[in-house]
């Protein structure tokens, strides 16, 4: 399909004929041909036949040429295709060499799945790339995609077959069935009046009951009760997010202790942290927030000028954290 997105550093536009010149810069490179299926090209003259022979119109396919914003060059392109077999979008890119190394494969993958979602749902994407091909991995990674299984691929001129690995993303579908998924909705919606922050592995929201005031939860984007059932980017980025969050608690409310606790109980689906700012004396006897006998009580539930309170004391520190 033809797009026209522009992201922080990059434009994305179809590829047309015109282009065959900048692109043979990297269809000619052997270094960006390695790992490819298709063969290196040796002629401007053939890169022009295969633009030629694009259909820029399939729905099920998102092939772009990569702009660098700053100079206005062509440096590479690439996409996600739909396999409705596997219900999945499998990504593909190629880059100038000389352009590795920025991210700009994840910025353009990652504005490209944004676009496809306000079109149609993306529920999975997929990638399968050679394994001794580190680079490729770390961008899967970075996507949030997990190993899922070995395989093998072959150059389609049969010179070369790769030992591979086959990594996969399963997005967050909305779940009838699960409150926190309802929650996030509602979140997307603007709907949620205990909504403080978004960040980029989950959602900060304060606790229905403030019993202890400021008690903050951070919630995961994904369903995962469990670290390792993210990937290893994702496992850092969050528990990064959750130390972020931490220190915005305690930069908001001045604590004298913060108790943190990692929830991961399998019928809630999301892992999420909750964070207690506690104060010398504000319960009978010293331990986990959990002992508080009255930690649900309904007077705790805070009204709604008191949560805009507390919601702006902790949008204000995540402003200067970031
Ligand atoms: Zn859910």
């Amino acid at each position: 399909m033809k797009v026209y997105i522009e992201t922080k550093r990059l434009i994305l536009r179809p590829l047309t004929p015109e282009d065959a010149e900048a692109a043979f810069r990297w269809c000619s490179d052997p270094d960006v041909n390695t790992y490819l299926y298709y063969p290196l090209y040796h002629q401007v003259e053939d890169v022009r036949t295969w633009l030629e022979s694009r259909n820029p119109d399939d729905p099920d396919v998102y092939d772009e040429g990569i702009v660098l914003k700053e100079t206005g060059e062509l440096i590479g392109s690439g996409g996600l295709s739909f396999h409705p077999e596997r219900n999945a979008w499998e990504i593909g890119y190629n880059l100038r060499a000389d352009q590795w190394g920025h991210g700009y494969t994840v910025e353009m993958l990652n504005a490209l799945m944004d676009h496809i979602r306000k079109i149609r749902p993306l529920e999975a994407i997929d990638g399968i790339f050679a394994s001794e091909n580190y680079k490729s991995q770390r961008v899967m990674e970075k996507l949030g995609m997990i190993y899922v299984a070995e395989t093998k691929f072959s150059k389609l001129d049969g010179s070369r077959t790769f030992h591979a690995l086959y990594y996969r993303r399963n997005f967050l579908q909305p779940s009838k069935r699960c409150s926190i998924c309802a929650q996030i909705h509602r979140i997307r919606r603007k709907d949620n009046p205990y909504f403080v922050w978004e960040l980029e592995t989950g959602y900060v929201v304060l606790g229905d009951h403030q019993r202890f005031e400021g008690y903050t939860v951070f919630i995961c984007k994904e369903h995962a009760t469990k670290m390792n059932q993210l990937s290893a980017y994702a496992r850092m980025a969050f528990l990064k997010d959750m130390t972020i969050t931490a220190e915005v608690v305690q930069r908001a409310f001045h604590p004298d202790d913060l108790d943190c606790e990692l929830i991961s109980a399998e019928k809630s689906r999301h892992m999420h942290w909750h964070l207690f700012p506690k104060h010398n004396g504000d319960t009978p006897r010293s331990g986990p927030a959990w002992l508080a006998e009255d930690l649900n009580d309904d007077r705790y539930i805070p009204t709604p000028q008191k949560l805009e309170e507390l919601k702006q004391a902790l949008i204000t520190q995540f402003k200067q954290i970031r």
